[in-house]
């Protein structure tokens, strides 16, 4: 039985193209055009794969904020909820004036693959405002921040939905957030967002989490390559910001050679290795990398294409682009940020035989860690670091693991093997729960 897809209501109604000829980088067609390809794989029974496609539900709401000059303006704000099959669902809130629905809808189908896949029972989320934070007064912040949050009430909750920070976000909006929601309920509900503070029920390990899962991923990738001595294993590092300067911390502590990093305003190399510590340190001054003692700077493009045994892009989407792709020399990339390779670029690279841990496994330290601080929320009782660590660590070799197993029973390249493993757990549990009513 072939299943027509008809578009949610506001969606173009081509997924696959934009109708000139280039490469479609709508988000949510990006998201479900991976889909597609995984689901072919998957022995799915049609109404299975017509469901997950869907957002479960999403929400829109137009909002005022009264600003210090005494004018009111009005705001838009998202939800979108893709899952709630295993779960409560999760994900960021983001401020940003680039958000829109396509782009809202997106990251909550990736979430839901990328929580099943990390054994976390949860669907994904997203939310996000139309706004630039830095145009704002604090005090404007918090108002806007109150107003999207009360208005957010019926559809988030520790059982409902659990937002997280994301760009333009931080601890003290989701602070704000939890004040809004438990003063509605009329009692503290720590356990209604995650990325908190430490002080209102935040989560001991949060901040490193991501850096370290990714580092934890590149141990087992280099496993299967037999590289097992740190000291041989040479690093480039795109992005120097929590996941990127977490990561080269953690693998630099561990004895790895890290020999190039960057972020937004350039690079800086070092064949034989940088100084980590010193590094941050550097960077905690003078606000980059570049200038630092004992390495060269260079450009970001041509960081991303230096010799080195892994490349950790960390810092933005579509880094690794059809035109970069067939110069880099890693042999290992471990993407820490959210799709930094272009699909042609993906389509290079698996030709090229260069193995990349996918987005979806790579970075899911910083969702696994979310969860853990819901857990601990949930029973007012609090981890050690070191018990945090050593979870992280184990959920995320299962997951590597799992999905190297995926790939080569199947003989797909990593991504797809991990969107499959993904795919095929919500599917499975949603099979079990069955069609209501
Ligand atoms: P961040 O803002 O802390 O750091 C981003 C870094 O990238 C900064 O050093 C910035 O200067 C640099 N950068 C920006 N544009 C760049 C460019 N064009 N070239 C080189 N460097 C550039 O962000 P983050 O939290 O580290 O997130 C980085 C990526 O990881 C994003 O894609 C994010 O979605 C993803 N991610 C983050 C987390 C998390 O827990 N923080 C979890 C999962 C995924």
């Amino acid at each position: 039985m072939v299943v027509a897809y008809h578009p949610p209501p506001t969606m173009s109604a081509s997924h696959t193209a934009n109708g000139s000829g280039a490469p479609d980088q709508n988000p949510y067609h990006v998201a479900l055009t991976q889909y597609d390809r995984a689901v072919r794989y998957l022995n799915l029974k049609d109404n299975t794969v017509e469901y997950m496609r869907y957002p479960h539900r999403e929400f829109t709401v137009n909002f005022p904020v009264v600003r210090d000059n005494g004018k009111l303006e009005m705001f838009t704000g998202y939800r979108v909820h893709h899952s709630t099959v295993l779960g409560p669902s999760k994900g960021g809130i983001r401020y940003s004036t680039a958000v829109s629905l396509d782009e809202i809808r997106a990251s909550p189908m990736w979430m839901t693959w990328k929580c099943a896949l990390a054994g976390i029972p949860y669907g994904g989320a997203k939310g996000g405002v139309v706004v630039d934070p830095k145009t704002l007064s604090l005090r404007e912040l918090e108002a806007l921040t109150r107003r999207y949050a009360a208005e957010l009430v019926p559809f988030i909750g520790p059982k409902s939905d659990i937002p997280a920070p994301d760009m333009g976000t931080n601890a003290q909006i989701m602070a704000w957030i939890m004040d809004t929601y438990s003063m509605t309920m009329g009692y503290s509900v720590p356990a209604v967002v995650t990325g908190k503070p430490l002080n209102i029920g935040g989560s001991l390990g949060r901040n490193e989490a991501t850096g370290r899962g990714v580092i934890a991923c590149m141990i087992e990738a280099l496993k299967r390559h037999d590289m097992n001595d740190p000291e041989d294993v040479s690093l480039v590092i795109q992005g120097f910001g929590n996941v990127g300067s977490n990561a080269a911390a953690y693998a630099h502590s561990l004895g790895f050679k890290i020999v190039g990093v960057s972020d937004v305003y350039g690079g800086i190399h070092n064949p034989h290795g940088l100084d980590i510590p010193a590094l941050r340190n550097y960077v905690a001054e003078t606000g980059g990398v570049r200038g630092f003692g004992g390495a060269d700077d260079i450009s970001n493009d041509n960081l991303l294409t230096l010799s080195c045994d892994v490349l950790i892009p960390a810092a933005m989407e579509g880094q690794i682009s059809e035109e970069n792709a067939p110069y880099i020399r890693a042999e290992i990339i471990v993407e820490g940020a959210n799709g930094p390779t272009t699909p042609e670029a993906d389509d290079i690279l698996n030709d090229r035989g260069v193995h990349i841990v996918p987005d979806i496994l790579a970075n899911a330290g910083g969702v696994i860690v979310s969860y853990f601080e819901w857990v601990q929320d949930l029973q007012a009782f609090f981890w050690d670091v070191g018990d945090i660590y050593t979870r992280l660590e184990k959920q995320m070799q299962h997951a590597y693991r799992s999905t190297e197993a995926t790939a080569e029973e199947y003989n797909v390249d990593m991504r797809t093997a991990a969107q499959m493993l993904g795919i095929r757990r919500v599917a499975e549990a949603f099979e079990t729960r069955g069609v209501y009513p």
